[in-house]
């Protein structure tokens, strides 16, 4: 059974990517042969910093290193090493209906937000198709935002196969990422770097804490006397994450009960997360001093990747009737 997942060059992993996708990534690895793919061609489809690219997809490559991807048991490499996910997508896209596209909850969202909507923010979800059909993988980790993708994509591999090849591509089934939503540090919205209500998975114990701190809890907690109630603070979701299953009661009880501030009960958490985050730091930091390390384990990574995704695209071109281009130079 193989396994494909994708993530953004965002640099550094943070507590909301961590939880909400890699680390169920790095327990995958103990069940399935597992393809993990940084997605930059995903990343130009809105605006973006051309100079900070390339940096954000190696920062990616450390961070998802340090947090136990395992070169030797996973593939691991950058989208745009392997020219094949371009290939497929454009072959995708004539068996796509547009009317289909345009339904997708994700694009009508982010096509509000644009003046002029590109037409890759449409064919998104035809180049995730491809990424992971390309390895015809059966599975793939994603949140619940991206179930409606992943059924397009078995629409995709549908009509392809009806035309071109009875049963060549898989219908990928959605494995659900078992952390579910991950609020930010705001208490309002999903976690993410770019609103600034996350902590990153590199962050020492001081800039952990500074950014706890000031966390959203229960509102009803206006003074320490004030029982609060954990099921609506995130700070307790985050405990149930990070502490231990002792720590995570006894936290649910002192707040019931006022028997300790919100700032108490962010220090627990503050000091759970450091000792999560402690060895993926010392890796991180191993592998930053070490560079060409990393850029060998992408190069090689691209390498196996390739070597799958050619074996398909010169079957999808053959069952389609494109002139091979080995060989005689016209059909005989
Ligand atoms: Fe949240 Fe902890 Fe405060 Fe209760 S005591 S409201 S769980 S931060």
């Amino acid at each position: 059974m193989r396994v494909f997942s994708g993530i953004q060059p965002s640099g550094e992993l943070h507590v909301g990517n961590y939880l909400g996708a890699v680390r169920n990534w790095v327990a995958l690895q103990d069940q399935y042969q597992c393809i993990f793919c940084i997605v930059d061609y995903h990343a130009i489809t809105q605006e973006y910093e051309a100079t900070a690219l390339a940096e954000r997809t190696f920062d990616m490559a450390v961070s998802l290193l340090a947090a136990g991807i395992d070169p030797q048991r996973s593939v691991l490499f950058v989208q745009s090493h392997v020219a094949e996910h371009t290939e497929l997508a454009w072959v995708f896209t004539t068996v796509t209906p547009l009317g289909e596209l345009e339904r997708m909850t994700q694009f009508k969202d982010k096509a509000q937000r644009q003046v002029s909507v590109p037409a890759g923010l449409l064919n998104y979800p035809v180049l995730q198709a491809a990424d992971v059909l390309l390895y015809r993988a059966q599975r793939v980790p994603v949140g619940e935002d991206q179930v409606q993708h992943i059924e397009l994509m078995r629409g995709v591999a549908r009509k392809w196969n009806a035309r071109y090849g009875d049963g060549f591509f898989p219908e990928p089934e959605p494995v659900l990422t078992p952390a579910g939503r991950i609020v930010g540090l705001d208490g309002q919205a999903k976690m993410s770097k770019s609103l600034g209500n996350t902590i990153g998975i590199l962050e020492g114990p001081e800039q952990i804490w500074e950014r706890l701190r000031p966390a959203v809890t229960d509102p009803a907690r206006v003074t320490r006397k004030d029982p609060g109630n954990p099921e609506v603070c995130n700070v307790y979701a985050l405990h149930q994450h990070f502490s231990p299953s002792a720590t995570v009661e006894e936290v649910a009880a002192k707040c019931r009960a006022a028997a300790w501030g919100c700032l108490d009960c962010k220090r627990v958490l503050a000091a759970n997360i450091t000792r999560e985050f402690a060895p993926i730091r010392e890796r991180a930091a191993a592998l930053q001093a070490a560079p060409e390390q990393v850029r060998e384990i992408l190069h090689d990574g691209a390498q196996r990747a390739r070597s799958l995704a050619a074996e398909t695209m010169s079957e999808v071109r053959e069952r389609m009737g494109f002139l091979s281009a080995e060989g005689a130079a016209r059909p005989r």
